[in-house]
């Protein structure tokens, strides 16, 4: 029997193993790269995201997305979306412990300035990077136990049941765990509730208002509200191309070609509802309800609910003390990087709160 098993093999997993500590036992179940033909879904070309210097990841699920100009993301591979992501994070907001917790594993806050070739509307901004001055990649900090697919989870009363697809051999297997902890990323988490629960359910999402422009001095303006992040012609094609370390050598040309890269959250934020219905072939789509024309361009959407239930009111009926981590769990947030409320929302939720 397992004490608590995480399934997922993100960032918000990575928190999680923070968040237990060093001496809880606990387990991983995740997928290195997911395989085509052992699940019975169809790949969904627009959910993925790739990046041309980081490894080609799928994405796989029951329903597909008819929906012009909203844009979701998934990927099915170790370090999720921490392969292509951007690293940045808010260190104001992250505690002392959580702080201890990221240097003891060999993770590097570093800051945002004129030589790293960014700068922000707010100080707190950092980057997670790793001893080798890298951006942070999960995959290079978990490994998992066991190589699947989480497909079905039920509980007895005093322990979970949980039924994965092998990566390898492509059979059903089966894994008991007395505490199960979900980090599936948000399109794999729809998925997963999708497969199990009835379809007729309603969604919502929400995000900050988002826009990318041009600029040509990286001083930053006095905004009145929200998050702004600049980046230099040569950080902006680095992070297109999904190259981890620093060229210092292209950086050091910053400053001959000064075009910025703006990107700007604001405070403002826009709200989706969506469910998924049938075509005429029979396939499960997801359509939007109501809500802007775009949405997801700022791809930290965040706080999923279900028929008006947070993730964890809707399945605490079902799954007693389930802990969902990642953006569909975090109910309110700044604009701005997401992932220090992943982490906090980790720490408050597991920490002390282990065997
Ligand atoms: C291009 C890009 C840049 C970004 N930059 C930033 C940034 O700079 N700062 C920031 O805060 N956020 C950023 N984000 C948002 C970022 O995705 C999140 O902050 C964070 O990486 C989410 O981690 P996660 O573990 O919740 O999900 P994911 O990264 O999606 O990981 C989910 C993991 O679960 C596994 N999994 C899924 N389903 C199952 C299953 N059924 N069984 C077993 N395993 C499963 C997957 O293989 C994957 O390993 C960025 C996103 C993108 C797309």
């Amino acid at each position: 029997m397992i004490e608590n098993i995480i399934v997922g093999g993100g960032f918000s997993a990575l928190s999680a193993k923070l968040a237990l500590g060093s001496t809880a036992s606990f387990s991983i179940l995740s997928h290195t790269l997911i395989k085509k033909n052992n699940l019975n879904l169809r790949r969904v070309r627009d959910f993925e995201v790739n990046k041309i210097f980081q490894n080609f990841a799928y994405s796989y699920a029951y329903f597909g997305n008819s929906e012009k100009n909203l844009y979701f993301h998934d990927r099915m591979i170790m370090g999720g979306h921490s392969n292509i992501w951007g690293g940045f994070i808010d260190k104001s907001t992250l505690s002392p412990e959580i702080l201890k917790s990221l240097a003891d594993m060999g993770i590097i806050l570093s800051p945002i300035n004129n030589e790293t070739c960014y700068s922000s509307s707010s100080k707190g901004v950092h980057q997670l990077r790793d001893v080798n001055n890298k951006i942070l990649d999960v995959k290079n900090f978990l490994t998992p136990d066991y190589d699947g697919h989480l497909v079905s989870l039920s509980f007895n009363g005093s322990f979970y049941r949980l039924g994965y697809i092998d990566n390898i051999s492509g059979d059903l297997k089966i894994l008991f765990s007395k505490k199960v902890i979900l980090c599936m990323g948000l399109i794999q988490t729809l998925n997963f509730i999708i497969k199990n629960y009835n379809r007729d359910l309603v969604f919502a999402l929400s995000e900050h208002n988002h826009s990318i422009g041009f600029k040509f001095s990286k001083k930053v303006e006095k905004i009145g509200d929200g998050f702004v992040m600049y980046y230099s012609l040569f950080s902006a094609m680095r992070h297109f191309l999904g190259i981890k370390n620093r060229l210092y050598f292209l950086d050091s040309f910053s400053n001959l070609f000064p075009i910025f890269i703006r990107q700007k959250y604001s405070d403002e934020l826009s709200h989706l509802q969506f469910r998924f219905v049938k075509d005429s072939r029979g396939n499960l789509l997801l359509k939007r309800i109501s809500g802007p024309e775009v949405f997801g361009t700022s791809i930290h959407y965040f706080n999923l609910r279900i028929n008006n239930f947070s993730l964890d009111d809707f399945f605490k009926e079902y799954f007693p003390g389930i802990v969902f981590l990642g953006a569909g769990s975090i109910k309110n947030c700044n604009p701005g990087p997401i992932s220090n409320y992943i982490l906090n929302d980790a720490f408050e939720k597991l920490s002390h709160n282990v065997n």
